[in-house]
């Protein structure tokens, strides 16, 4: 094996290309896109599992670097601002470094891409895939632009609507609306109170959910999601910024004054929302020479806050099963074996936990959901249930007396 085509140069692809190039597998990302994060103006948070899989490919200094606040918490709050819990990342067991960090998502694309290329790995902008051809001896890409390249194997890391998955396998499931449209954005400044040091305030409002989180010199990230049927980008731009704008207020009229002084300052460009998806479990991840990673494997609800993180594991781990096993097949199959289980909980708990925040017009159904979130937060909190999801570390290098990953 000595060569990769890779296609999307967003999260996995540019890792996964910096993880081969560690194994000795020259590769090459493809992106669509005319150059890295443009037009990308949501947050995400990167945790500790993710970050230290960063770390192993030299770039956990520019993910940081680019980082707009560390989140360490989360404190969860009702509509009137009555406490249900509180929960930490449990990045204090280990070293700064990996505690977790919002960043934009832009940011993070350009961060990680100007990071592979920094370590020599050529990444190819306005190379829009079209499809792949496949013989004995590897596999073709072809490209919008009617250049093509050739390779031993094909990794789609092109995302939640892969193009990839669906030549692939024509008959894998889409991604399923998970029920919540989402807003958000970004202000210099606001007059609302700070939140806690490195703590994001999530609040179950009345009839939405919303988080926010200031930073040092006042400036506010902040994101809703709405309850909502599935609609179109048609429909939703049909609405107008506007009329989405006074809906959200209107959504959260009876909840924290903050949120409202939050959303009046925002353009209404950032009320225009996006149905968020997942794809819980795919019947196939390869199939020959092709595998697929990140989003386009296994989308997670961005209510799990570990979609970037997986494709960054998912990177490391699909590099070292081609480097130890002999051929692709055989590669694919031991990737696909050590990964399926871990993120079809994570996608599972996603959906779980985007379910929580459809509000009620109920005072008695919403008193029984704070009753209830109390208990879980306060088990969570207590046993440390999360640490399934941050304190995972995929073993890539090893040590001289103990080798990593050997698939
Ligand atoms: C609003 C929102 C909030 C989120 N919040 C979080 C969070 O808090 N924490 C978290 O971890 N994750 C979060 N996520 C999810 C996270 O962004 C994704 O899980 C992550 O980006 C997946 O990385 P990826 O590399 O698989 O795909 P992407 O980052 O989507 O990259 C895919 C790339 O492929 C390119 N591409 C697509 N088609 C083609 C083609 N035909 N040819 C060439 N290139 C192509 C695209 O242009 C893109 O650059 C959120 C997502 C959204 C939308």
């Amino acid at each position: 094996m000595t060569k990769a085509l890779i296609i999307g140069g967003g999260i996995g692809g540019p890792v996964a290309a910096a993880a081969l190039q560690r194994a000795g597998i020259e590769a090459v990302v493809h992106e669509a896109h005319a150059g890295p994060g443009d037009n990308l103006g949501t947050f995400l948070t990167l945790a500790p599992n993710g970050l230290a899989a960063l770390r192993t490919v030299g770039m956990l200094d520019a993910a940081r670097r680019a980082a707009a606040f560390p989140t360490t918490g989360i404190e969860f709050v009702n509509g009137s601002g009555r406490r249900l819990g509180r929960l930490g990342d449990g990045s204090e067991r280990g070293p700064a470094e990996l505690r977790t960090i919002t960043i934009n998502r832009g940011d993070l694309q350009r961060a990680l891409a100007e990071a592979a290329r920094d370590q020599g790995i050529r990444i190819e902008y306005g190379k829009r895939f079209t499809r792949y051809t496949e013989t004995d001896s590897g596999v073709a890409a072809e490209f919008g632009d009617g250049s093509s390249a050739e390779g031993d194997v094909l990794l789609g890391a092109d995302g939640i609507h892969s193009l990839v998955r669906r030549l692939m396998d024509p008959e894998a499931p889409n991604p399923a609306y998970t029920g919540l449209l989402g807003i958000g954005g970004y202000l210099e400044s606001s007059d609302v109170a700070p939140t806690a040091e490195a703590t994001t305030r999530m609040v179950f409002g009345k009839r939405a959910f919303f988080g926010y989180q200031t930073g040092p010199s006042g400036e506010v990230f902040w994101f809703a999601n709405l309850g909502h049927s599935e609609m179109t980008a048609e429909e939703i731009a049909a609405r107008g910024d506007d009329d989405w704008k006074s809906h959200a207020l209107a959504l959260f009229s009876d909840d924290l004054p903050d949120i409202t002084t939050i959303m009046r300052a925002a353009e209404p460009s950032r009320f225009r929302p996006l149905g968020t998806y997942d794809l819980a479990s795919l019947p196939r991840w390869s199939r020959g020479r092709v595998a697929l990673l990140g989003d386009a494997a296994h989308a997670v609800s961005n209510s799990s806050g570990q979609g970037a993180s997986l494709a960054v594991e998912d990177a490391l781990v699909l590099a070292a099963c081609l480097r130890d096993l002999p051929d692709a097949t055989r590669a694919f199959a031991a990737y696909e074996h050590r990964r399926r289980a871990r993120v079809e909980r994570i996608a599972a708990e996603g959906r779980r936990r985007g379910n929580q925040k459809v509000g009620s017009a109920h005072p008695a159904a919403r008193l029984v959901r704070d009753m209830s979130l109390r208990v879980v937060f306060a088990l969570i909190a207590r046993f440390g249930s999360q640490a399934w999801m941050n304190d995972y570390r995929v073993d890539f290098e090893g040590s001289d007396s103990s080798p990593g990953l050997r698939c």
